[in-house]
C-alpha cells in the first residue's frame, strides 16, 4: 500500500520533531523517543487495519504513568500532548510530503487522532477519578486517625482528673466539718469558692467520661418507664433561677407524648433537655423567650425546643454536634453557667445526641443562621421513640406489676 510506505517515510523525521519539540533534557529524551517509537508503530498498525483500537495500549499506558502534579492539573496533560504531536505530524507532512501526498496521509492518519483524543481524555479522566478518590481516602483516614487520638486524650484525662479531683471534694468536705463555722464566716466563703470550682470541674470531667463512652460504644442505658413531663417539671423547677436571674420567660407545655408513658433512660434523658434548655437559656439574649414544646408522631415522641437568641448559621447546623463543637461567637472565658454567651467545653450536644441516638432517636437543629443584634433563634428537635414495652426481659420482669397490672397478679 503506497500511503503506508509515504507514512513509513516520515517516521525519522517525525520521530526527531516530536521528541525535540517535548521531551526536555536528555535522559527524558530517550525514553520518550522510545515511547514514540512505538506509539508511531502502533499507529501504522492502525492505518494498515482501520481499526484505531491499536492504539488503546499505548495511551492507557500513557495515562497510568500520569505524575500527580499531571493529575492535580484542570486541563488535561494527555490530550494537550496529542494535540502538539498532531500539530507536527502536519507540519512534517508538509514540508517533507507533495500537497496531495500530505493530504492523502494526513486523511488517514486524522481519524486515529481523533480516536486517540477521546480515548485519552477517557483513560486521563479515569486515572484521574482514582487519583483524587485514593486523596479522599487518605484524608478520610487521617481525619478517622485524629478523632481517634482527641477520643483517647479526653479518655486518659478524664481518668487522670478524676483522682485528684475526688482527693480536692473529699478534703474540702471534710474541712467544713472540722471548721463547723456558719455560712458567713470568711472560712466558708472560702470553702463555697472551693466547691464551686470543684462542682465545674466535676462537670466537665463527667462529661468527657460520656464522650469517651460514646465515642468507644460504651454507653449503656438503664431503662425505665419515663413521662417526659415529669422530666420537664423537674428541669423547670432547676432552671426557674436561672432564667429569673436572666428575666427570660421560659414555658413548657404539656403535650399529646409528654404524658405518655415510654421507656428510657430518665437520668440521661434528663442529662440531654437540661443541656438543651441550658444552652437555650445561654445562648439567648436577657428578657428573651424559651419554649418547650412538641408533638406525638405514630411511634414516636417529637420534643422542640425554641428560643429567641443568637441562632446559628446554617453551615455550623451539623457542626454543634460534633465533640468540641463550640462555634467561634461562643466566649472563651466560661463565665458561668448560663450567664448569655458564656463558653463551655462544646461536649453537650455531642454527649445529647449520642445519648438521644442510643435510644433510637435524632436530634437536630432549625435556624435561619447566626445574628446577634436580630436574633433569629434556634429550635431544637428531640425525636424519641415511644416504648410503651420494655426494651429488654431484664426491664420487663422488673417493671411488669406496673405495666400489666392484672396478669402480673394473676401470675
Ligand atoms: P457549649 O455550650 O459547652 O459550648 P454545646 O455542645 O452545648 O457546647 O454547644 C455547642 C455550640 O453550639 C455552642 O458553643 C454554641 O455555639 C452553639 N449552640 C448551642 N445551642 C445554641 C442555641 N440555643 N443558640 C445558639 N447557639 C447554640
Amino acid at each position: 500500500m503506497q500511503l503506508l510506505d509515504t507514512l513509513h517515510q516520515i517516521r525519522p523525521q517525525w520521530l526527531n520533531r516530536v521528541t525535540q519539540s517535548l521531551a526536555r533534557g536528555a535522559g527524558v529524551r530517550e525514553n520518550f523517543r522510545d515511547q514514540l517509537e512505538r506509539f508511531y508503530g502502533l499507529l501504522e498498525q492502525a492505518v494498515e487495519t482501520g481499526d484505531p483500537a491499536w492504539l488503546d495500549s499505548i495511551l492507557s499506558d500513557w495515562a497510568l504513568s500520569l505524575t500527580q502534579t499531571d493529575l492535580e492539573e484542570t486541563t488535561g496533560n494527555l490530550t494537550k500532548i496529542i494535540n502538539q504531536m498532531l500539530q507536527i505530524t502536519n507540519e512534517v507532512c508538509r514540508e517533507n510530503l507533495s500537497d496531495s501526498e500530505a493530504l492523502d496521509v494526513l486523511g488517514v492518519i486524522i481519524p486515529g487522532f481523533s480516536y486517540c483524543f477521546e480515548r485519552a481524555a477517557q483513560y486521563e479522566m479515569r486515572a484521574r477519578i482514582a487519583y483524587i478518590s485514593l486523596q479522599l481516602t487518605q484524608a478520610q483516614q487521617t481525619m478517622e486517625k485524629l478523632d481517634r487520638s482527641k477520643s483517647d486524650f479526653i479518655a486518659v484525662a478524664a481518668h487522670e482528673l478524676k483522682t485528684p479531683l475526688t482527693l480536692v471534694e473529699g478534703y474540702t468536705a471534710m474541712l467544713r466539718e472540722n471548721l463547723n463555722t456558719s455560712e458567713d464566716t470568711p472560712e466558708a466563703m472560702l470553702l463555697n469558692g472551693i466547691n464551686n470550682g470543684t462542682r465545674r470541674l466535676r462537670t466537665i470531667v463527667d462529661d468527657m467520661i460520656d464522650v469517651s463512652l460514646i465515642d468507644n460504644n460504651l454507653l449503656s442505658l438503664n431503662f425505665q418507664p419515663v413521662w417526659l413531663n415529669r422530666l420537664f417539671n423537674v428541669l423547670r423547677l432547676e432552671l426557674e433561677s436561672y432564667t429569673q436571674e436572666r428575666h427570660q420567660s421560659m414555658q413548657i407545655y404539656d403535650f399529646p407524648g409528654s404524658t405518655e408513658l415510654t421507656f428510657g433512660d430518665p437520668e440521661r434523658l434528663l442529662q440531654v433537655f437540661r443541656n438543651v434548655l441550658t444552652n437555650a437559656i445561654k445562648y439567648t439574649p436577657d428578657g428573651g423567650r424559651i419554649d418547650l414544646d412538641g408533638r406525638r408522631l405514630p411511634g414516636f415522641v417529637e420534643v422542640t425546643v425554641c428560643d429567641t437568641g443568637i441562632g446559628i448559621d446554617n453551615e455550623d447546623q451539623q457542626a454543634i454536634f460534633e465533640k468540641f463543637g463550640r462555634l467561634g461567637n461562643s466566649a472563651l472565658h466560661s463565665s458561668g453557667k448560663t450567664k448569655f454567651k458564656g463558653g463551655g467545653p462544646g461536649l453537650g450536644l455531642h454527649i445529647a445526641k449520642g445519648i438521644i441516638e442510643a435510644h433510637g432517636g435524632a436530634i437536630w437543629v432549625e435556624s435561619s443562621g447566626y445574628d446577634e443584634v436580630r436574633c433569629p433563634g434556634s429550635m431544637f428537635h428531640i425525636l424519641l421513640p415511644l416504648r410503651s414495652e420494655p426494651p429488654d426481659d431484664k426491664t420487663a420482669k422488673l417493671f411488669a406489676p406496673l405495666i400489666h397490672p392484672t396478669t402480673s397478679k394473676i401470675n
